[in-house]
């Protein structure tokens, strides 16, 4: 028995329709795995739909984002309590394409992080380093920098983290087997939290079933955070079923 269940999430990003709710049924129907949890995190247009389409179902639901913030004046954002309401256990929150796309900083995320757990949602905090910090030899001790600045105090063993090297994500080019490996382990031994051991760490960056079986043997990579290869059920599917 793994002292840590493995947990593959699918990172929709922006892209899905109402169309796309048969995706649920084709999912469902190429599952063969049970000892994994599975999160399924569309974009918040398609929430409410895959609500009503995951009722006591397996598959856990999550946003992309969330506001440091409860409620009130703040024109397109989507509150923690928003997507609890909505059916969420979980949000995604300090993704590199919300740190570069948006200027998020790590303080931000940590606001984020415990607006979630504050609403009773697990979030997956997002860390990584760019490319120009692996090449420079500095990745660890960037990525172990944003680790510190973006996780909150309190409930910090309710959390999960996602290890996402920016240069793997969306490009084809996963980090390899040992290079991830040594990542999740720095990070594990960093963790500031009370429950070391229990502390989920996922990958992501170009996970797909060709490399995900040696990523998901190393000892300290407990699961996967998969963008593109998430749309297609029977791809999403075969990552969990390998996965278990
Ligand atoms: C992601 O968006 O978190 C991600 C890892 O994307 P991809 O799997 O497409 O690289």
């Amino acid at each position: 028995m793994p002292i840590r269940r493995p947990l593959i999430a699918g990172n929709w990003k922006m892209n899905g329709r109402l169309a796309d709710g048969a995706w649920v049924e084709h999912f469902r129907g190429a599952l063969t795995a049970s000892g994994t949890d599975i999160l399924v995190c569309p974009p918040a247009t398609l929430l409410h739909h895959f609500a009503t389409l995951l009722p006591g179902d397996a598959i856990a639901l999550g946003g992309q984002d969330c506001s440091p913030e409860p409620d009130g004046a703040h024109t397109g954002d989507i509150s923690a309590g928003m997507l609890k309401d909505v059916g969420c256990s979980h949000v995604i929150v300090g993704h590199s394409e919300r740190r570069d796309g948006h200027g998020e900083s790590s303080e931000l995320v940590r606001r984020k992080a415990g607006a979630a757990l504050r609403e009773g949602l697990v979030p997956i905090i997002c860390i990584g380093e760019q490319l120009e910090d692996r090449e420079a030899g500095r990745a660890i001790e960037t990525v172990l920098a944003q680790l510190a600045g973006s996780v909150p105090e309190a409930g910090a063993d309710e959390l999960v983290i996602a290890y996402e090297p920016v240069w793997a994500i969306g490009t084809g080019r996963s980090a390899g087997p040992e290079e991830a490996q040594e990542m999740h382990a720095a990070i594990r031994a960093a963790w500031p939290g009370d429950d070391r051991e229990g502390l989920r760490i996922l990958y992501g960056g170009s996970v797909k079933p060709e490399n995900a079986q040696a990523l998901l043997a190393c000892p300290d990579i407990d699961g996967a955070l998969v963008g593109g290869a998430s749309l297609d059920p029977h791809v999403f599917a075969r990552l969990v079923n390998l996965s278990s």
